[in-house]
Order: C-alpha cells, then structure tokens, then sequence
C-alpha cells in the first residue's frame, strides 16, 4: 500500500508539474516583438510608364517576395504614382489603391502600405508613406513635405549617399548633404528621417550624417532599411517593435516613434536605457530604440552580445561593454544608439528630448543654381534609372 501510495504521489506531482509547464509556456500574452519588414520597393504597373517594366514584380509578386522572405510588413513604393494610367487616364495612386482595396488577402500575407518614391533629381529622392497620396503628388517638394506632415505621414531621404560610381555615372544622392552649395538644407525639419541601409549607399556616410541631423534639430530622426527592390527578391531590412498584432496604425506609430532597428537582424533592438527613477510598481524606468527618457544626470546603458558598437551623442564609445554608466550636466540632451557588426542599427534612445515643434517655415522652392539640370518639381525618373 505504502508503494501505491508513492506512486500515487508520484504521479499526482508529475501531473501538477505538467501543468505548472503548461502554464509557462503558454506565459503571459507576448508584451511585443521586432517584426521585419521593408520600406522600399518598385512594382510594375505603375513603374514606369509607357512600358510598365522597371521592376520584375507586379504587386501580386511583391506580397508573394515578401511573404517567402518572412516579412510581416511591407511599404511598396512606385516612382509612377504621380503619374496618370495611360489606358483609363486615371492617377496611379488612386488605381493602386483600388486594386490593393480590392485584392483577397491570403492569411499570411504581410502587411501591405501603399507608398510612392518620389523621384525629384534635386533635391533627391524621398519615400513617402502613411499619407493621402492622391492630393500630395503633383505638389512642388516643399509644399509636399508640409502637406505630409499635416497628414501625419513618413518622408524619408532614399538612398542618401548613392553617388556615381565606376558602373552607374548618375548622381542618386541627397544633393543638399552631397552638394551643400546648391541649397536645399530648408528641407531637412520638414523630413522624417533616411535610409540608413540601401544596397547603393554606405551606411557609414549615412549613420554620420543621422548623428548630425539629430545634434542639430534635437529631434527624433528614423533611421530605415531599404530593399529598393526592381528584381523581385524582398529582404528584411528594417524591424518595429510591436505589442499584440500588427496593424496600418501600429506601423505607422511604431515608425514614427523610431521604434525601429535597421538591418538584417534585429539583435541591436536589445539597446536599453535605465535611469534612477521607479516607476509605480518600484520598477527602474527603462527604454528601449525610439524611446525618450527624462533623466538627471545618470543612465544604465546596456545590451545582450559582445559585438555591440555604443555611439553617445555620434561618438563611438571604443570597446565599450555592456553595462555602461554615462554621466552627463544635469538635464542636458543625448541620444544613444547601438550597431551591431554592419548587421543591426539600432534607432537612438533619447535623454531629456524636448518637446518637437512645427518648423516655422515652410520649406521654401528655391530654383537649384544655373546648369542644374532638373528643376525643383518632382519628375519622374526614365525606366532606365533604377532605385
Ligand atoms: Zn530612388
Ligand atoms: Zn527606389
């Protein structure tokens, strides 16, 4: 009997046990995750007219790439929007609307946000997003940006520093940061952020030049990844931090928020920021790339691996390891950012950011000096120019 008994116990703390496992692993709703995805790609039709053959994928194709590739989201972003169908004459940016609207989507398809690239020789190209294209893609540049604004939506710097090389003679670049002399630097506050990894531009330039916009404007600037996609493969090249599923919205905010790690992995995304206060429940206050703190004059910085680059203000911290004390005046302004290898950028998380505001002015149309070849009205590129 006493055996029975044993067993009896046995088999009752094993039965107690499963549950107790069971319990953790199907833990607490999952607080939120870095989810892939790309803010960058050409889909024909519309790109470009009259032969609708810039790019391999068609949208359908464009949901299939991104889907094989394990992206969650995916911002698809034609030159041709602000051009007209040349069959039914009517503005690309409502047809590809109606057909995205229109379309039956799979279970796993991604997320799909309607996006244009829009494709002014100077200043340079932008992707926009999250915004009524219809009414925002005949406008000059500067009235464009401010429009996008008011919506509420994304305009980022392509391709930054995509300069001509030995194969390709064209000047892709951002002309205001690659040409200074010729003006264009009213553009900047009314801008979003830039592409910090494209195939045809050095992150390096562009990470440098993110440091500076950011000690400049004392704002929040986004850093993304772009596929820039014409020969229908799709990467993971840009991950936002999402709590519960994924919607238009949540996107929208998580990138605006620069709750976004750039790069084929989102191992930079451990960057955390803890300063001395607690909050309600005792807990040290903390965050994570996007995030801003209010802080004294001490933070925690620390991160999971051996391979993380520490920047503080756009200095390299050299073999920084994680946990890192930084000090600083009481109440002064600092961004902190984390690279891992050329894998992972984290987006900054911000000390003491003040409140942004509206720029006063809108970005003005002034005419690019003599011998410029294009004006300042956005145009769209031939179909023999890529990005
Ligand atoms: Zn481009
Ligand atoms: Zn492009």
């Amino acid at each position: 009997m006493a055996d029975l008994f044993g067993w009896r116990r046995i088999a009752l703390a094993a039965l107690v046990w499963a549950a107790l496992c069971a319990a953790v692993l199907a833990g607490p709703a999952v607080a939120g995750q870095w989810l892939p995805g790309d803010m960058h790609s050409h889909i024909s039709p519309p790109d470009v007219p009259p032969t609708y053959k810039h790019a391999t994928n068609n949208l359908e194709g464009a949901i299939a790439a991104a889907r094989a590739s394990g992206l969650k989201w995916l911002v698809v972003t034609p030159h041709a929007m602000d051009q007209n169908d040349e069959k039914t004459g009517r503005l690309w940016a409502v047809e590809m609307n109606e057909r995205l609207a229109k379309r039956e989507a799979k279970a796993d398809d991604p997320l799909v946000v309607l996006g244009w690239e829009c494709t002014a020789e100077w200043p340079g190209h932008i992707t926009v997003s999250f915004c009524d294209l219809a009414t925002v893609v005949k406008l000059p540049v500067g009235k464009m940006l401010e429009k996008i604004r008011g919506q509420g939506g994304l305009a980022i710097v392509a391709h930054p520093y995509d300069l001509p090389n030995l194969f390709d003679r064209n000047n892709r670049s951002w002309r205001p940061w690659t040409e200074p002399q010729r003006g264009g630097q009213e553009f900047a506050p009314w801008l979003s952020g830039l592409e910090i990894r494209h195939p045809m531009s050095p992150a390096s330039q562009a990470t440098e030049r993110w440091d500076q916009w950011i000690g400049r404007e004392q704002r929040r600037v986004i850093g993304v990844g772009s596929t820039d996609d014409h020969v229908g493969v799709l990467y993971r090249t840009t991950w936002v931090w999402i709590e519960g599923d994924l919607t238009r919205d949540k996107l929208r905010e998580a990138l605006k928020g620069g709750r976004v790690v750039v790069g084929g992995e989102a191992s930079a995304g451990t960057l955390a920021v803890t300063i001395d206060r607690h909050d309600s429940a005792g807990k040290a206050v903390s965050a994570g790339p996007g995030e801003a703190l209010d802080a004294r004059d001490h933070a925690n910085i620390s991160w999971i691996g051996s391979e993380g680059r520490l920047f503080i203000d756009g200095k390299l911290q050299a073999d920084a390891r994680s946990p890192v004390e930084f000090k600083f005046d009481q109440g002064t302004f600092h961004w902190v950012r984390l690279e891992v290898g050329t894998r992972s950028y984290a987006n900054p998380v911000y000390l003491n950011l003040p409140v942004e505001k509206t720029p006063p002015l809108r970005p003005e149309e002034k005419k690019p000096p003599v011998g410029t070849p294009t004006s300042a009205q956005p145009a769209v590129v031939p179909a023999a120019s890529k990005h």
